[in-house]
């Protein structure tokens, strides 16, 4: 599933593409995402793409009469193309540019979605999100603060989308380990220190990702390949059963709210 940083990285391929480029066309091939598009999308039709913004994993074209939000739901990707280039299986929803280039979004699963946002507007969707993970809003003490007297899993607590977006289930796995936190610890009993230094290292994971994933901007104007995917090192995630990279100890692997979450059970308390 394409987590922040694959969608920051799509932003960052895309955008060269479509930015100050004018909408010709609006082709919706299969309005049946996870919410049906809506008619409003063709308002882009003959506007300029002003700006490419991501909030938590979704992407927002932003023009002079709203935007165009995008999200890749469990299988989709972005890339841009030639306009003449044939249609793939599974391209559902295609922007034609006055440059001859094409951003189509493909979804197999299509657990994505296309929506619009008037410009005064917040979209239901954004609007209850937490702060972004990259950004000075979202600090220890503000996650330290909003987690007292929670009981819930602290690993369950940074992927709530209300706390801080973006922390999908590969990276609390991973940035979980790399602070030696439990991941079943209740986050209302996660010191300040803790958070102290989980914080940090959470940003520090995202953004080696979104780093890694820049070496396959490229992908983004071909149109073969899967742009928007890319191997990453993981301690934990995965490796149920294999030896901690710390201790040698065999990592534990339990379901915490229905997801596989991986630890060592000696350097995570
Ligand atoms: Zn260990």
């Amino acid at each position: 599933m394409p987590e922040l940083p694959e969608v920051e990285v799509s932003r960052m391929g895309i955008t060269p593409h479509i930015l100050q480029q004018r909408v010709t066309k609006v082709n919706i091939h299969n309005p049946n995402m996870r919410w049906p598009v809506p008619d409003e999308v063709y308002q882009i039709t003959n506007l300029v793409v002003l700006d490419v913004q991501r909030r938590a994993k979704y992407l927002l074209l932003k023009c002079e009469l709203g935007s165009v939000i995008l999200h890749l739901g469990m299988s989709g990707n972005l890339r841009v193309v030639d306009k003449d280039e044939p249609l793939k299986k599974h391209d559902h929803i295609e922007f034609i540019f006055a440059n001859n280039k094409a951003l189509r979004l493909n979804d197999p699963r299509r657990f994505g979605c296309c929506l619009w946002q008037q410009p005064d507007q917040c979209h239901s969707l954004l609007s209850k999100l937490g702060p972004e993970p990259l950004t000075d809003e979202f600090t220890a003490k503000r996650v330290y603060e909003q987690s007292r007297n929670k009981k819930v899993p602290v690993k369950q607590f940074i992927m709530d989308n209300a706390v801080v977006v973006g922390v999908g289930n590969i990276y609390a796995n991973e940035s979980l380990f790399k602070a030696g936190i439990h991941p079943k610890r209740e986050a209302g009993k996660v010191s300040l220190a803790r958070y102290q230094q989980l914080v940090p290292i959470i940003k520090d994971t995202l953004a080696a990702a979104i780093t890694q994933g820049g070496t396959t901007l490229k992908d983004f104007a071909q149109s073969d390949g899967k742009p928007g995917y890319f191997a990453q090192q993981l301690l934990v995630y995965g490796r149920k059963g294999e030896p901690c990279m710390m201790c040698k100890k065999a990592l534990t692997e339990i379901r915490l709210g229905q997801r596989s979450t991986v630890f060592c059970s000696q350097c995570q308390r």
